[in-house]
């Protein structure tokens, strides 16, 4: 115990995690130059292409300290995005030491800061790295400054490292053996593990990866899961090196996997205790928590003919990522499809995305909508996925939304323009604080149903990409919203209804119909585009008949000219949805994120 070390990175995205993990295998030769690759420990391709890691896994280095000791660093890896900041709490959990890696051209960024809240909390020792320090404008003296206000360290402290050219990196090594503690935890004590993480192979099931806080455990014990109460044979255990390694035994202190038939991710929660059914320990390791999906969307095979093999697809995506969940949903627009729960909106992107790669599938996914909690007049009380939950604005008391806080550091001279931007998103300061004299954070606390339209983009180009942004969530706050529906020459089209705050549905709706008339080809008769709340229309536009005649262009009898193009035609319109007489076509579903 006394030589292991557990220890994870944190970082903004992009500001060299993998490289410099990659860099530290290398350096304890863990990975030969044979095997190497970059990027050793983002092995979906979908990670690779994005640089951003999804999954968290784990990697054993050896290395022979300065003082002749050889020590097991266990290098434990965090997802970076905060739609995955669940499971970046348990493998923080999972440590005793975290790397603060720093880009020493970018300076502290959002997720830089709310990772490490994670690691104070945690009780971790801070390493703090000046990263990329071969670059020119590299500008450490600077970001030095940044990291000692941060966290209050020396500046001494602050290692400089390059993981380009591994500069620095044998410091590394000894600082995390220098600073970060052994293990503690009790060799004799009933066993106790954490489930960090857990992976779906299609060979062996689920596979969990666990730290052992304190006991041991043996190839072949009889375990227990103790927040969903199931028992399993512990058929193999082992660490975790480039591949797999089997062991007998894992102790205090020790990271590793076990593998004991378990087919589907639901049965493995992150967050949960493994302990021995003979001999439990007292009680659970603090921190479990289900992990809730926060944000909905109805995604529909863009084939009606396709959705069998949609729901096939979606079970096998469910049997590697348990926070997905789907239910079956109609629409009078879109006809038979899912109601999705994800965790967050890049979740919902990668959700989608590998539908299509892995699947081939293709599919209209409608605007996200985050969990609302409605109250009746009556007292029940329910969640809300989909606005068609809402209830009749006369049986209903209130709704409440939920609530996040979210940092944003960006430069001085966006500070007015990103302000009126959360203003309108019913954004409330909560804190502005000058990092240096042009660098400023601001906190807000924001309603999460307001960042999943178009936040970032805007948050994006309005800061010319000079912002970063990190949230989390802190609960729901009472809403006054309302359902605004849309109708299509008086019919409601389903799929096109949102919630929203009253204040802005006004405006809102104007927008929506705004859009949707540029969207909605001209068609044989007028087309009227009305919002609604309830029986109240509060905007309206038309679109003005026009008889679209194809073949006019074609003079003369040129017969297989006239033949395609009305082939052609004919293919356009199965790209649209026919809704009562009317044909949208499917961009139109997403009118709502590109409003201006
Ligand atoms: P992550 O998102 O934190 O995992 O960042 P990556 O390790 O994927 O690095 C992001 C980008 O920065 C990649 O293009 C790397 O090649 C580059 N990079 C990482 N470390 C260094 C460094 O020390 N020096 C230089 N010049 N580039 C680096
Ligand atoms: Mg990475």
């Amino acid at each position: 115990m006394k030589n292991i070390r557990n220890f994870c990175i944190i970082a903004h995205i992009d500001h060299g995690k993998s490289t410099l993990a990659d860099r530290l295998l290398q350096e304890t030769e863990t990975v030969g130059e044979r095997e190497r690759q970059a990027q050793v420990l983002d092995d979906m391709d979908l990670e690779r292409e994005r640089g951003i890691t999804i999954k968290s896994h784990a990697i054993q280095m050896d290395y022979e300290g300065n003082d002749g000791e050889n020590y097991v660093l266990n290098l434990i890896d965090t997802p970076g995005h905060v739609d995955f900041s669940y499971e970046v709490s348990r493998s923080i959990a999972a440590c005793e030491g975290a790397l603060l890696i720093v880009d020493s051209t970018q300076g502290i960024q959002a997720q830089t800061i709310s990772n490490l809240y994670l690691a104070i909390e945690n009780d971790l020792e801070i390493i703090p790295i000046l990263n990329k320090i071969d670059l020119p404008n590299s500008n450490p003296e600077d970001v030095k400054d940044q990291i000692v206000d941060l966290i209050g360290c020396d500046r001494d402290e602050i290692l400089a490292a390059s993981g380009k050219t591994g500069e620095g990196v044998p410091d590394i090594l000894e600082a995390i053996v220098d600073r970060v503690p052994c293990p503690e935890g009790k060799p004799n004590d009933p066993l106790q593990a954490l489930v960090f993480d857990s992976e779906y192979n299609s060979f062996r099931g689920i596979i969990t990866y666990i730290r052992i806080m304190n006991g041991e455990v043996k190839k072949g014990d009889l375990v227990k899961f103790l927040n969903t109460d199931k028992e399993y044979y512990a058929d193999e255990i082992g660490v975790l090196r480039l591949e797999r390694e089997p062991r007998k035994i894992l102790k205090t202190g020790d990271v590793g996997y076990i593998i004991s038939g378990i087919k589907t991710s639901t049965e493995v929660k992150v967050g949960d205790t493994i302990t021995h059914k003979e001999e439990p320990c007292e009680k659970g390791i603090d921190g479990f928590e289900e992990v809730k999906p926060m944000v909905f969307a109805g995604v529909y095979p863009i084939d009606s003919e396709d959705y069998e093999d949609l729901r096939a697809s979606m079970e096998k995506l469910k049997l590697n990522d348990a926070s997905l969940t789907f239910e079956p949903e109609s629409s009078l627009a879109l006809g038979f499809g899912f109601r999705c729960g994800f965790l967050g909106l890049l979740h919902m992107e990668i959700i989608q995305e590998r539908l299509d790669r892995e699947f081939g599938m293709n599919v209209i996914t409608t605007v996200p909508n985050v969990s609302y909690i409605a109250h009746t007049k009556k007292g029940d009380v329910f969640e809300m996925h989909n606005p068609s939950d809402m209830p009749d604005p006369n049986s209903l008391d209130f709704i409440e939304e939920p609530f996040i806080k979210a940092q944003i550091i960006t430069k001085s001279e966006f500070v007015g323009s990103l302000m009126n931007l959360c203003l309108a998103k019913r954004g409330m300061m909560t804190n502005q604080q000058y990092l240096t004299s042009d660098r400023v954070e601001l906190t807000y606390e924001m309603p999460l149903g307001e960042i999943v339209f178009d936040f970032y983009d805007k948050l994006k180009s309005i800061s010319k990409g000079y912002a970063s942004f990190d949230y989390f969530q802190i609960g729901f706050k009472a809403a006054k919203l309302v359902k605004l529906d849309i109708l299509l020459n008086g019919e409601g089209v389903d799929a096109l209804s949102t919630l929203i705050h009253f204040d802005n549905a006004q405006s809102f709706g104007r927008r929506m119909c705004e859009k949707l008339k540029e969207l909605i080809p001209r068609q044989q008769f007028d087309i009227a585009i009305q919002g609604a709340i309830g029986a109240k229309i509060i905007s309206r536009e038309t679109v003005k008949a026009v008889r679209k005649d194809v073949t006019a262009k074609c003079y003369g009898g040129d017969i297989t000219r006239k033949r395609k193009l009305l082939e052609k035609q004919k293919k356009g319109k199965k790209k649209m949805k026919q809704v009562g007489n009317v044909e949208v076509p499917q961009k139109a579903f997403l009118a709502v994120l590109k409003l201006d």
